[in-house]
């Protein structure tokens, strides 16, 4: 309508915010749409004019503010009134029947319950004060959630303001509302959205409920709002605030006041009528257009809810009934080899993606090459997937009567896919290995556990970027970890673009953290070390017993086969394996160096094994140490290993410098100050004895 012709504009906004709504609803919520997209668009068109010509109407709750509003208290902490339980639950028929029992004794008959389907996404609090949404917070731990308002403003089936029907149903004195539910994002605007993922080289969700809490917890609300969030709510906290009395006339309630309520909801009056339930929820289980995880089974009565109470954890009132593995077909489309830290090869099987029990499926490990066997499974192949809830996903089986008819059995190739070396089976072993010390994939795998939590926990440092850091050379092996510069880490090439197509670096503040988190995991115990190390069959609880008996890696290094089989829980075989480690002169180098960079290599109070013969001297080394042949880091670890200090700048109280080749500044230095020189065959006498005689300085 022409602005002229308004005669009171605020009326005509009022008017327009209620249409709007309105429509949105019909749009959102009841999906059945009265007005065109077109005649949409124009009343919005015409409201955002007026606001802008009479600002002083403005509201944070018009429909024009669900994006672009004020960014307020994002993600800060929201204490819930009443703390947002989690549930408990029945992992079968059995279960759901026991806790159906359970009630039953409590009040001496089967009294009513509603059932509705589990939504598998993230729990959303909504607070209303006078029938307008205040605020919006994610669960957190219960007790403290997060404040989302901002974003999920952005979510269309949310109401800004309640209904008038839905008001009539609110005590006067309830001084607020929080209605609570779930924000989920359905199958197809999860497959949309990893689609575009692909296509932009970023990540994708593993699943949709990961997918929803990811957009819900966005910095900029423009992206919440691409991302297609919906919402089901089905509680209200402190009940009392309202007029119905039961669980079933709650999501009466909130459909009145203009809420999205899953449709699929039945209250029972007899218990078989629980369990048909639930078994035709199974079975529309993959045709439903968002994800579920089972059935949330509730005792309908407000006033019996409150009899029961709760437990620390969760309502003694509900249920949540899983359902169980969900099984898939889809298409073996190769076998790959996976190749271990300690250069196991893994067979794994590479599937066309397919959603099982809520997360796309497309690689899972197939253990050995037995097993394969065992399976008669064959590129090619339509096979059965199986996954429970957040468990790791199996092959079960192939459909045979599907099987191209050219699928040949499945052999062990003979060569490592990493390195190309041959590789062999050990007797008595179902896998095969590749015994390379040079084989990159190991390398990545050893650089992957060194920086895992149970080892050296290098926080941050995830498979992406040590695959970078090992594409473009600078990680070849665990102590290449602590030559990373912050210059190195902020520029490394991600290998993916952004929007505008260029290139992705670490940047800055991941730098910066990272360099940090580097440092902080030069402090890890010993047994973390050892463990971090990666020798083959030790394991945490082995490493934590090993150094109890041998305090540092120089006497792990030193102990004798008998003396490290006897250790508890250790055989011939560990301590075999860790007398190879140690004889390796490549580790033994690593070693060297994770000690001169100041990782922990000993307990502790507890030094190396050698004599302390060169405790309370300092040394400088400079220039190339050509007959030797060691780096600056290795030669220092062997001064070290005497209890000598090492530093890298000349000072009086310096005791020794060792010159290498074309030693420059240092040198002249020392010479200026009077310290003495030592040659490089001196420095290697010294090393050899630890005896500061030897040298004839
Ligand atoms: P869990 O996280 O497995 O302990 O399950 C509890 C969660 O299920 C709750 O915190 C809710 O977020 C979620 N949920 C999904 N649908 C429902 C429903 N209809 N009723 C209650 N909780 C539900």
């Amino acid at each position: 309508m022409p602005s002229d012709l308004i005669h009171d504009p605020e009326q005509r906004i009022q008017q327009l915010r209620r249409e709007i709504e309105y429509h949105t609803h019909r749009y959102y919520v009841l999906d059945d749409p009265e007005i065109s997209d077109n005649a949409f668009d124009s009343l919005m068109r015409e409201l955002t004019k007026l606001e802008h010509d009479y600002p002083q109407f403005f509201d944070p709750n018009s429909p024009t503010q669900r994006v672009g509003g004020a960014v307020g208290n994002q993600f800060s902490p929201v204490q819930h009134e009443e703390r947002m339980y989690s549930l408990d639950n029945a992992m079968d028929e059995g279960e759901l029947g026991e806790w159906l029992d359970r009630i039953e004794q409590a009040f001496g008959r089967f009294v009513p319950v509603v059932c509705e389907l589990k939504i598998d996404g993230s729990s959303l609090a909504l607070t209303y004060e006078n029938g307008s949404l205040v605020r919006a917070a994610t669960r957190g731990d219960g007790t403290t959630g997060e404040d989302v308002t901002v974003n999920v403003k952005t979510v269309h089936d949310v109401p800004l303001r309640l209904h008038e029907k839905g008001m009539e149903g609110i005590h006067e004195d309830a001084p607020s509302i929080e209605v609570r539910g779930e924000i989920y994002m359905s199958k197809a605007s999860f497959d949309a959205l990893n689609e575009q993922a692909e296509k932009e080289h970023r990540n994708s969700f593993a699943n949709p409920r990961n997918a929803a809490a990811g957009s819900l917890r966005q910095k900029d609300p423009t992206v919440t709002a691409e991302r297609e969030l919906s919402t089901f709510m089905y509680a209200i906290a402190r009940d009392r605030s309202l007029v119905c009395t039961s669980q079933w006339e709650l999501l009466q309630w909130l459909r009145d006041a203009g809420f999205h309520v899953n449709p699929d909801v039945i209250r029972c009056e007899k218990r078989e009528q629980v369990f048909e339930f639930c078994r035709s929820c199974l079975e529309r289980r993959s045709d439903l257009p968002y994800e579920i995880d089972g059935v949330v089974v509730k005792v309908d009565s407000f006033d019996l809810q409150h009899q029961l109470g709760y437990t620390a954890r969760a309502p003694r009132w509900a249920i949540a009934y899983k359902f169980p593995p969900e099984e898939k077909t889809t298409l073996l489309k190769a076998i790959t080899i996976q190749v271990g830290r300690t250069g196991a090869l893994t067979p794994v099987a590479e599937l066309e993606p397919v959603l099982v029990a809520g997360s796309t499926v497309a690689r899972a490990t197939l253990h050995n090459e037995d097993e394969i066997k065992r399976k008669d499974l064959r590129v090619g192949d339509t096979v059965i997937v199986r996954k429970a809830g957040d468990v790791i996903p199996e092959v079960l089986r192939p459909i045979e009567s599907l099987r191209p008819s050219d699928a040949k059995p499945w052999v062990m190739p003979k060569h490592c896919p990493s390195c190309g070396s041959p590789i062999v089976r050990e007797e008595g072993e179902a896998a095969y290995r590749c015994v390379s010390l040079d084989c990159p994939a190991q390398a990545h795998e050893r650089l992957i556990h060194w920086a895992s939590r149970g080892a050296c926990d290098i926080e941050g440092m995830g498979e992406e970027i040590i695959a970078r850091l090992l594409a473009t050379g600078h990680l070849k092996d665990v102590a290449d970890y602590y030559s990373l510069t912050q210059d190195v880490l902020e520029n490394l090439d991600m290998d993916r673009v952004n929007k505008k197509g260029e290139p992705i670096r670490l940047g800055k503040t991941l730098a910066t953290k990272l360099m940090a988190a580097l440092e902080e995991s030069k402090t890890r115990s010993l047994a973390r070390v050892v463990f971090g190390l990666g020798i083959r069959h030790v394991g945490k609880t082995t490493a934590e017993q090993l150094v109890k008996v041998f305090p540092s890696l120089e006497a792990l290094k030193e102990a004798s086969h008998e003396a490290i089989a006897q250790v508890d829980g250790v055989g011939d075989i560990i301590a075999q394996s860790v007398q190879d480690f140690f004889k390796t002169p490549d580790n033994l180098e690593v070693i060297a160096r994770l000690e001169a960079a100041g990782v922990t290599v000993a307990e502790e109070g507890e030094g190396s094994s050698l004599p302390q013969t060169l405790q309370g001297y300092t040394f400088v080394i400079t220039g190339s140490l050509v007959e030797s042949g060691l780096t600056r880091d290795e030669a220092a670890a062997r001064l070290k290993a005497y209890g000598a200090k090492v530093s890298s700048s000349v000072s009086k109280k310096t005791s020794y410098v060792i010159c290498g080749e074309a030693a420059g500044s240092k040198r002249t230095k020392a010479e200026e100050l009077g310290v003495p020189l030592l040659s490089e065959q001196q420095f290697l006498a010294l090393v050899e004895s630890g005896d500061l005689t030897s040298i004839n300085a």
